[in-house]
């Protein structure tokens, strides 16, 4: 059994929300929303990080940020949202399995903290 939280979502062995899923990517809701919506949206397979995924696998990078286009549209947020990929622990990322926040439904500020 991986030891990664995604991967364990990504398998059905920890429960979550699942908003929209592809071939290559899953889409579910963020169980502490920052935003009206917040979903991520992670590949299947592990990568730790963006930067890990995009030199691994460039068309799996692709999938993921197609399924995340097709998750603002199906929640609303044609009007406007942020994508985000916290990349390292510097910048705030707490789970090592890459993953796009999608956030939306409110006014969002800039810069972020
Ligand atoms: P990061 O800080 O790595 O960019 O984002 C990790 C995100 O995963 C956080 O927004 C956090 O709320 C979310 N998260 C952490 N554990 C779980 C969980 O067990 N289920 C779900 N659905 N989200 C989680
Ligand atoms: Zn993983």
């Amino acid at each position: 059994m991986s030891e990664c939280l995604f991967c364990r979502i990504a398998a059905g062995e920890i429960p979550a929300t699942l908003v929209a899923e592809n071939d290559q990517a899953i889409a579910f809701q963020d169980v502490n929303p920052q935003a009206p919506v917040h979903v991520l949206v992670i590949p299947r397979a592990h990568h730790s990080d963006v930067s890990e995924m995009v030199a691994a696998d460039p068309l799996l990078a692709g999938q993921v940020l197609a399924l995340a286009a097709e998750v603002a549209e199906q929640e609303g947020l044609a009007d406007g949202y942020r994508l985000v990929f916290n990349t390292g622990a510097k910048a705030g990322q707490s789970v090592f399995h890459a993953h796009a926040h999608v956030m939306g439904g409110r006014d969002l500020t800039w810069p972020p903290g």
